[in-house]
């Protein structure tokens, strides 16, 4: 009987539900199927890092897979749509009788996941679907009065409760297969992006990362905000393309000895924000088509600057830190949350450029990204979303910078023009040095954009 795995954004081959429901069948033949469709990707912004680190993680899948005897076959596609048919086409010529996949909760997923289930039908073929990108069923967790929670603390809470009722099982193994292993490795297309990354992209070196970081972890809570120090674990992108499971990271916190530590519960509190913008994706889809998740931020006048919003793109800002972080994305395809949340507060608080604009620039450029993580960043930052940053809440990127970059080693890094300057000059250099060493001049006055913002903002 012929088993066919659906590898998308579950790309490892340990504690992956589908592949070992597959291998359980009695004499079971398993194959694997991934479909490669750029073009769809291209529609929802991705960009040539995400392609990179899915092409990073699929490498290794396709060995591993090999190693167990499991041929990984790559269906170029322009749609996810047409992607099925051709799945359903390989499924039938393979006389396949179940297919096995993950859930996802994206509104153009839940559309190709709905149809392929139909099309498998048609063609005689079962489906069995797992739940796989989150620890929990989002319809099973409400509120006392059945509605989906709004507030992240209490969902936090009930998150933690559901766990300690039916606790998160172990990592599944990899599983065990009596087939051969395989020489051939299918061609999987090459992806140009000229970034360099500085995190692991693949299940292998995902894991090692996450040994390491487990004996950091108890300093988490202390060094997590200070951009300059590796004190967060950079399993982001891991994460988004599944070469390491959520499973996997809660358990590694859950029996950490020092679980109690108020590092292991930060972390711990990180994963369930995942959790948390996962779980508004998965009641409120329509966030996928661009809508802020409170309508009346739809009438906000946003600014339609197209020179400040290239300045912010290429870090040509005039303010240190958001350049910094700016071109750290730019070359490396990550960039750290501290710095996240003020690049973000800056393009949309003060320069006033739409927050979609800055979703959509992140979406092309970072090697995490994830959609509901970057869409719940990107809201909370700008206030239109749940749980936000209230309106009010605006940051002041030089106090931000003095703040968790104290020494300047951040900006030093990625600002080079910036190289030779001491700390106490360097988060908000005056203009006379920034002539002299070939800076950015400041796009704004700080002062002036917080007034005219909140203006705005209370009018609204
Ligand atoms: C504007 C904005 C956009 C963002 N876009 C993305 C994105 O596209 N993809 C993405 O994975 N994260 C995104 N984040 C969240 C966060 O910045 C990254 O997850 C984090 O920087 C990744 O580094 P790390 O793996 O070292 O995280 P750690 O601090 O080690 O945290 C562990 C894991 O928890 C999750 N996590 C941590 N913080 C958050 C958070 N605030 N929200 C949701 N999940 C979190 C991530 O999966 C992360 O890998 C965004 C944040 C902001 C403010």
């Amino acid at each position: 009987m012929t088993q066919l795995v659906w590898f998308r954004n579950d790309l490892r081959v340990s504690d992956h539900s589908a592949l070992t429901e597959a291998c359980q069948a009695p004499g079971a033949d398993i194959k694997a199927i991934f479909l490669w469709t750029p073009k769809q990707w291209q529609q929802h912004d991705y960009g040539l890092a995400r392609q990179y680190s899915i092409r990073s993680a699929l490498v290794t899948v396709a060995r591993d897979l090999a190693q167990l005897g499991i041929p990984l076959t790559i269906l170029q596609a322009d749609t996810w749509l047409s992607g099925v048919d051709q799945l359903i086409d390989f499924a039938r010529q393979h006389s396949v009788r179940q297919l096995t996949f993950h859930r996802e909760f994206g509104w153009d997923e839940v559309q190709r996941d709905q149809y392929a289930i139909e099309q498998a039908r048609l063609a005689g073929i079962t489906t069995w679907v797992g739940e796989d990108r989150v620890g929990f069923d989002p319809a099973s967790l409400l509120t006392g009065q059945g509605e989906m929670y709004r507030v992240f603390t209490p969902f936090k809470k009930r998150w933690l409760s559901q766990h300690a009722e039916t606790p998160l099982t172990a990592p599944l193994p990899v599983p065990s297969t009596r087939a051969p292993a395989l020489s051939e490795l299918p061609d999987i297309p090459e992806v140009d992006w000229n970034g360099t990354a500085e995190l692991p992209l693949n299940e292998h070196d995902a894991h090692e990362h996450l040994d390491q970081f487990a004996d950091a972890m108890p300093r988490y809570k202390d060094q997590r905000d200070l951009p300059a120090t590796e004190g967060t674990s950079r399993l982001s992108a891991a994460l988004a393309s599944g070469a390491i499971s959520l499973r996997q990271c809660m358990h590694s916190a859950f029996s950490h000895p020092k679980f109690d530590s108020a590092g292991v519960q930060t972390w711990l509190s990180e994963l369930i924000w995942r959790e948390f913008y996962h779980y508004l994706l998965y009641w409120r889809p329509d966030i996928a088509r661009h809508k802020p998740f409170y309508p009346r931020w739809d009438a906000f006048p946003w600014l339609q600057d197209e020179t400040a919003l290239h300045h912010w793109q290429q870090g040509q800002t005039g303010v240190p830190i958001v350049d910094a972080g700016m071109r750290q994305l730019a070359q490396t395809g990550w960039m750290h949350n501290r710095v996240r949340m003020i690049v973000a507060m800056y393009l949309v608080k003060l320069l006033k450029i739409d927050w979609r604009q800055g979703e959509r620039w992140f979406a092309q450029q970072l090697l995490d990204i994830d959609f509901a993580s970057n869409n719940g960043g990107w809201q909370w930052c700008a206030s239109t979303g749940v749980d936000a940053a209230p309106y009010f809440r605006i940051f002041n990127p030089h106090t931000q910078s003095q703040r968790f970059d104290p020494s300047g080693d951040y900006i030093r890094r990625w600002v080079p023009e910036l190289a030779s300057v001491p700390a106490k000059a360097i988060h908000e250099p005056t203009q006379q040095l920034a002539r002299h060493l070939g800076y950015a001049r400041p796009l704004i006055d700080y002062k002036r954009a917080r007034a005219e913002t909140l203006e705005l903002f209370k009018q609204l």
